[in-house]
């Protein structure tokens, strides 16, 4: 069984979507293995959200992408872009409370992403969480100089989901069980 680690971010806390963002992980026939609330402190975030180039580019790049397909050039490098947004998801994270769990299931990763959608709640499809419950638009988060309000976090890949469960989880806070229709499910 695959493992990912999904952050319901502040956004989604203050807006009480906590019980339907799980049921949509356990319609979907996965389990939540480990769950906590806090409001973590900088140094985690910065863990979560490093300070790696590649991921710093593949932010500012997806970013730019979305813009110059509006016709809006931008003239900030991808890394630049990448810094600042950043910056501005540490500032954000740490500002309130957060859920963190390890969602647990087959193909855990691909079927979580899938759930989430896309990054920015205007174009990510409607059957999604960030499309079907969020409206923020890379337009809006730029005039308000702060991140994409898009409810979640969920890992990339599975070398990134093992990272991020270290940066939330010790060992013992995850729990061994099977749910009761685990051979119904796949
Ligand atoms: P995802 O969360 O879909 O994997 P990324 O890893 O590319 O997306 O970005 C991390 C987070 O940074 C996003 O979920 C979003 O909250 C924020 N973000 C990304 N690009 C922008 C942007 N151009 N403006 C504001 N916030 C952004």
């Amino acid at each position: 069984m695959e493992q990912t680690l999904v952050l319901i971010k502040p956004d989604g806390v203050r807006r009480a979507l906590i019980g339907r963002v799980i049921s949509r992980f356990e319609d979907a026939g996965l389990q939540i293995s480990a769950i906590k609330m806090l409001v973590p402190e900088r140094e985690r975030v910065g863990r979560h959200y490093t300070d790696d180039e590649a991921w710093l580019k593949s932010v500012g790049s997806k970013s730019k992408k979305a813009y110059e397909s509006k016709g809006v050039s931008v003239t900030e490098s991808e890394i630049d872009i990448g810094r600042r947004i950043r910056g501005q998801l540490i500032d954000y994270l740490t500002s309130g409370p957060v859920i963190a769990m390890i969602i647990e299931g087959n193909e855990a990763v691909f079927t979580v992403r899938k759930i989430v959608g896309s990054t920015e709640p205007r174009s990510a499809d409607p059957s999604s969480i960030r499309g079907g419950l969020s409206t923020d638009s890379y337009g809006a988060a730029d005039s308000r100089k702060s991140p994409l309000k898009n409810l979640i976090h969920a890992s990339e890949d599975v070398k990134s989901a093992k990272d991020e469960i270290s940066v939330w989880f010790s060992d013992r806070e995850v729990c061994d069980y099977e749910r009761a229709d685990r051979s119904a499910i796949s």
